[in-house]
């Protein structure tokens, strides 16, 4: 494995630092274009406010060289702002960052009420004999196939988060809560309008780490 590069120009990077730590993989925040280095071989966008990630991304000069990765197809995992920033539209915002998740997202969607809430759900879309289930507190096995796993009684944390209006073909539903999706997937590229960077559930970055 290479090193994985977590954007960390605003939000909860330091979250998402801390669960790389807990599973031994080396990481190096991106704060400026020349940390974006040839040891990065994945990308973590996290949560936040994707606004001010947007223009930050453009002064630091990191977002040509994290399109230029997502576009050769290499993994990134972005989670609530950082699904935003992937999304091929937003439709409540004029502005589109990567482009590279075939989704709509509408930022801000959830009503007070139910704008920061946590819920439990499985996540993965495998089905039948091809499903290999992991249950809390177990390891991800590193030589299955990522999309053959199915995270059972995953913890789903929600902080304003992105409402997923439109999944196209590209992209796979992943999990959803009360008929909303809330996790995405897209070859190599995971979205999360959740937070498993603010639980103690390791499991989607074992399994982003196999990607
Ligand atoms: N509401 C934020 C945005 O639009 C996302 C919230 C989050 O990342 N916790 O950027």
């Amino acid at each position: 494995h290479g090193v994985t590069g977590i954007l960390a120009v605003q939000g909860a990077f330091a979250e998402h630092a801390a669960m790389l730590d807990r599973l031994g993989a080396p990481w190096k925040l991106l704060r400026a274009a020349e940390d974006f280095d040839d040891s990065i071989d994945r990308v973590i966008l996290p949560g936040g406010e994707s606004t001010t990630q947007g223009k930050l991304l453009r002064s630091t000069g990191l977002f040509e060289p994290i399109a230029e990765h997502i576009a050769a197809g290499k993994p990134v995992f972005g989670t609530c702002a950082g699904m935003i920033l992937l999304a091929r539209r937003l439709d409540n915002d004029e502005n589109v960052y990567f482009g590279a998740l075939d989704a709509v997202v509408r930022r801000n969607a959830y009503g007070r009420q139910l704008g920061s809430f946590a819920a439990t759900a499985d996540f993965g879309s495998a089905t039948g004999d091809f499903a290999i289930s992991v249950a809390p507190g177990e390891r991800v096995p590193e030589s299955a196939a990522s999309e053959s796993i199915v995270l059972k009684d995953f913890p789903l944390v929600f902080i304003r988060g992105p409402f997923v209006a439109e999944v196209g073909e590209r992209a796979t539903v992943e999990t959803s809560v009360d008929g909303n999706v809330v996790g995405l997937r897209q070859g190599k590229i995971l979205a999360t309008a959740f937070h498993p960077e603010l639980t103690d559930d390791t499991r989607i970055h074992e399994l982003f780490l196999g990607l």
